[in-house]
């Protein structure tokens, strides 16, 4: 241990663990601290992360532009990280967004706009195709779509494993020199020279800078002067047991399903993953992810405890019937998982005072990690803005003190709304 870092990243998901590799490789002196993953959720106490899983979509199938540039800015480094580490943490999928022919507007419309989709993909020189009702039914047999629905597809995109991509960040981190300490750091504070972290144990450290990378629970961590304006939610994921890899043939699906008119659907069918107890699962995640608002430490915990939403079962199950009539599967499961949403759509990556640095992403935060611990890392070094990205882009925005996401949830008729899902076996 030193005496003063350069850099002290809090938090070591996705974005923690990038940014302290990304410091460490620039020579600077980095220390980066956080909980391992708890064993289990059934007694969990305190706060929670949005990695605990074996898949997240990779891909440039989203909106904003922003969103699919830091993805594809990520993606284009994975080859050389998993080399260097030795730790495979992708594998190659398709990429499947399904959506309506024609639909009403709103908000998670944008999300499934398949000429913005497109051309977002298109500009980043991504190859996609759009697939109409007959070229789905071809090109992927084995699954049944609601009528009049069309997609697009990236065929190159991959399907990332969050544990495996932070156990590779932290292992290229450490190898170029960083200092890992499994703690949870419970104050900061300003002194001569300085900042002080302290952990709950006791331990504390002295750093130049200190980046605040934890996650959708920032907002209960007590280390910031105020609350982000970010509205953080239990969201549920439900994983279905198959009988292995090959149960299922299908690819990584985003689908917005419309019956009559209306949404009966959004959300993200995975296909068969294995998880830690050695079984294989299809993941479902749909749209409850607004219907718990969590605040506090205390109510992350207690929505932790839960397992999560035993109702999502039904939904799920009604969805996989229809996508794959006649397919048996296994039981179901739920379980808890945390995200958050910033209303600019993009990560928040800015100084929270001149010796602090926030960096979040709670919806696309795993396939685009790498890059916002790169943005990260230089603004810790520098202390401004040195990227091509104006700095505006990421700039947070802060709620009044007391702002928080039940009471903005009661007040408002459109809270900005996460529009993912996913999951894990132990936890998410
Ligand atoms: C259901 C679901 C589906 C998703 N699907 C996708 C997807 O398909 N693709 C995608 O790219 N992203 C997806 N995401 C989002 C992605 O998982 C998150 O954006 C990503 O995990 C964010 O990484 P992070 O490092 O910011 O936060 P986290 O993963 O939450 O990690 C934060 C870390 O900070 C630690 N921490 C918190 N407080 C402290 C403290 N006081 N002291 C020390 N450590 C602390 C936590 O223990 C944790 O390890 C999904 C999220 C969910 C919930």
């Amino acid at each position: 241990m030193r005496d003063l870092y350069d850099v002290i990243v809090v938090g070591a998901g996705p974005i923690g663990s990038a940014t302290a590799r990304h410091l460490a490789d620039r020579g600077h002196s980095t220390l980066v601290t956080g909980p391992d993953e708890p064993a289990g959720f059934e007694d969990h106490r305190g706060l929670w992360a949005g990695h605990y899983d074996e898949g997240r979509l990779a891909h440039v199938l989203e909106v904003p532009l922003m969103t699919s540039l830091l993805a594809m800015r990520s993606i284009r480094r994975f080859a050389d990280l998993r080399e260097r580490t030795g730790v495979t943490f992708t594998v190659p999928a398709h990429s499947l967004s399904v959506m309506p022919r024609t639909m009403a507007g709103g908000s998670g419309a944008d999300w499934f706009d398949r000429d913005i989709l497109a051309r977002n993909a298109r500009d980043l020189g991504v190859e996609v195709s759009e697939l109409d009702e007959d070229d789905l039914r071809e090109q992927y047999p084995a699954l049944t779509f609601e009528p009049k629905h069309v997609a697009l597809v990236q065929r190159d995109a991959f399907i990332l494993n969050p544990r495996r991509l932070v156990e590779a960040e932290l292992a290229a981190a450490t190898a170029a020199g960083a200092t890992l300490a499994r703690e949870e750091v419970v104050r900061t504070e300003k002194v001569d020279g300085g900042v002080r972290v302290t952990a709950r144990s006791g331990a504390s450290w002295l750093a130049e800078r200190v980046v605040l990378a934890t996650g959708a629970a920032s907002n209960a961590t007590g280390l910031l002067p105020r609350p982000l304006l970010m509205p953080t939610y239990g969201a549920t994921i439900v994983l279905v047991e198959v009988d292995g890899p090959d149960a299922i043939d299908m690819p990584a699906t985003m689908y917005l399903k419309y019956r009559d008119a209306s949404a009966v659907f959004g959300g993200i069918v995975m296909p068969p993953l294995r998880y830690p107890d050695g079984k294989w699962y299809v993941k479902v995640a749909g749209s409850s992810l607004l219907h718990n608002p969590l605040d506090t430490a205390e109510e992350i915990g207690a929505w932790v405890r839960t397992g999560g939403r035993r109702e999502d079962i039904g939904e799920a199950l009604a969805v996989l019937s229809d996508l794959m009539p006649g397919q048996k599967f296994g039981p179901a499961r739920t379980r808890p998982c945390m995200v958050s949403a910033t209303p600019t759509e993009r990560p928040y990556i800015d100084m929270v005072d001149e010796r602090t640095v926030i960096a979040v992403e709670g919806e696309r935060g795993a396939m685009a990690a790498d890059e916002i611990g790169r943005l990260t890392a230089g603004l810790a070094v520098h202390g401004r803005w040195k990227d091509s990205i104006p700095h505006e882009v990421f700039q947070a925005r802060w709620a009044e003190p007391g702002w928080t996401t039940a009471g903005r949830n009661a007040s408002t008729i459109d809270p900005p709304a996460p529009r993912t899902a996913d999951a894990t076996d132990g936890a998410c």
